[in-house]
């Protein structure tokens, strides 16, 4: 890094902690820090937070001004993630919105999109979720059949969706739709703006082994959605579904800085058990810390190349995906090693459940092994 991008970042998080110092409360770290998400009535506390956030520009300070953010470099995007985790802070409610489909919409929404839909996304006034995996088409995301049929000025959808996060929650849906059945796979599939609201849309809540209604499923039955809510050109929704993180590249970070907030906590709450004596327990605590502490380098690095004007490595997503799953898992098999029966209920109980899904979410453990062979290894397919 240069001096003068050194300084910028120095002050950016000068200016940063003084704001969070002046505005975040006990109460907003707690309602963060026990992990109940949205649920459990939480979601106008974080809400507010998130307004407040939002109205002083630093609920995405990686947005370019136009739109709410700071046009943050990456060194000042990785001094906001670093400030918000070290104060426990909660982040943006509409965390798929803002990291994965805002940077699609700035892409290649029209203007009228732009304007209509980011701000309150920003704001958390309205939920999004993502409307992509369906009960025959996960990994193999460009198998998906629900349909969408042009009829005027209004396209007619039928079909299912399923494993949508926040979907019980959400306002509006990033939705992946067949509209040219006679194409190849990749190409016959369209992305709509999709107002829940919309009658014929039904949303059926999941309860998972955490106990959350964390996903639902959808369903469409002849739900029209104007014309005007296509989002990018017509058949080329997959171009859009691989339009993310262009906004948001220093996010990565946060997957080993949640991880390492954690392992603080775990290193508390079991201070002073039997266990923390026992060399095969502080091996594997050693082990943890060790991974957490090469991620941090691998984004950081990576992170930097970026900044310096390098093209981003094709495995980077796969590897930080990859590290944090597995790392997730070791750490919250760890903390009932060290917690015991403790560990089995409450927040510790809700991670170790929780923790199965990371090797799932957001490409599975399998697919990015093939992603790395093949982009970072250069293995035949
Ligand atoms: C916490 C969580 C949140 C999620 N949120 C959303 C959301 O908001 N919106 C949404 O649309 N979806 C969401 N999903 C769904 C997620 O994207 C899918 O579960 C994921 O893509 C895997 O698809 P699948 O479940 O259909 O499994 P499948 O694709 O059927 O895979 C089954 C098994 O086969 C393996 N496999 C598949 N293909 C290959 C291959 N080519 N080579 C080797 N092994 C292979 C997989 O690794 C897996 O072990 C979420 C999932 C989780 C767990």
């Amino acid at each position: 890094m240069s001096g003068d991008t050194e300084d910028a970042a120095a002050a950016f998080r000068a200016e940063f902690t003084s704001w969070l110092n002046a505005h975040l409360t006990p109460e907003l770290v707690k309602a963060h820090g026990e992990g109940r998400g949205l649920e459990e009535g939480n979601i106008e506390i974080l809400r507010g937070w998130n307004r407040t956030l939002a109205d002083a520009g630093w609920a995405a300070p990686a947005w370019p001004r136009a739109h709410g953010g700071r046009d943050a470099t990456i060194p000042e995007q990785l001094a906001w993630l670093e400030e918000m985790s070290a104060a426990g802070a909660p982040g943006a409610i509409n965390v798929i919105g803002v990291s994965n489909i805002a940077p699609a919409i700035m892409a290649v929404g029209t203007d009228e999109q732009r304007a209509r839909y980011l701000r309150p996304m920003l704001r958390g006034d309205e939920i999004w979720s993502q409307g992509m995996s369906e009960p025959d088409a996960g990994s193999d995301l460009a198998s998906l059949r629900t349909a969408a049929r042009l009829d005027g000025d209004s396209f007619v959808v039928n079909g299912q969706k399923t494993w949508n996060s926040l979907g019980r929650h959400a306002d509006w849906c990033q939705l992946y739709v067949r509209t040219d059945p006679d194409a190849p796979k990749h190409k016959g599939i369209s992305c709509l703006l999709v107002d829940m609201k919309t009658p014929g849309v039904e949303v059926r809540p999941l309860r998972t082994m955490t106990g959350d209604l964390t996903f639902s499923e959808l369903f469409f039955t002849d739900v029209a959605v104007p014309r005007a809510n296509l989002l990018g050109n017509l058949n080329e929704g997959w171009r859009v579904a691989m339009t993310t993180l262009s906004y948001e590249r220093a996010g990565v970070a946060r997957l080993h800085l949640s991880l390492n907030e954690r392992l603080n906590r775990l290193m508390a709450d079991a201070k002073g058990r039997p266990a923390m004596e026992d060399p095969v327990i502080r091996d594997r605590l050693m082990g943890v810390y060790a991974r957490i502490a090469t991620m941090g380098w691998t984004t950081t690095r990576e992170l930097q190349a970026i900044g310096a004007g390098r093209q981003p490595s094709a495995a980077m997503g796969s590897i930080a995906k990859l590290m944090w799953s597995l790392t997730e898992q070791s750490l919250a098999e760890l903390a009932v090693d060290l917690l015991g029966l403790d560990a089995l209920v409450g927040r510790w109980g809700k991670n170790l459940a929780g923790s199965r899904s990371t090797t799932i979410a957001g490409g599975t453990t399998e697919i990015n092994r093939n992603i790395l062979a093949e982009h970072g290894l250069g293995l035949p397919r």
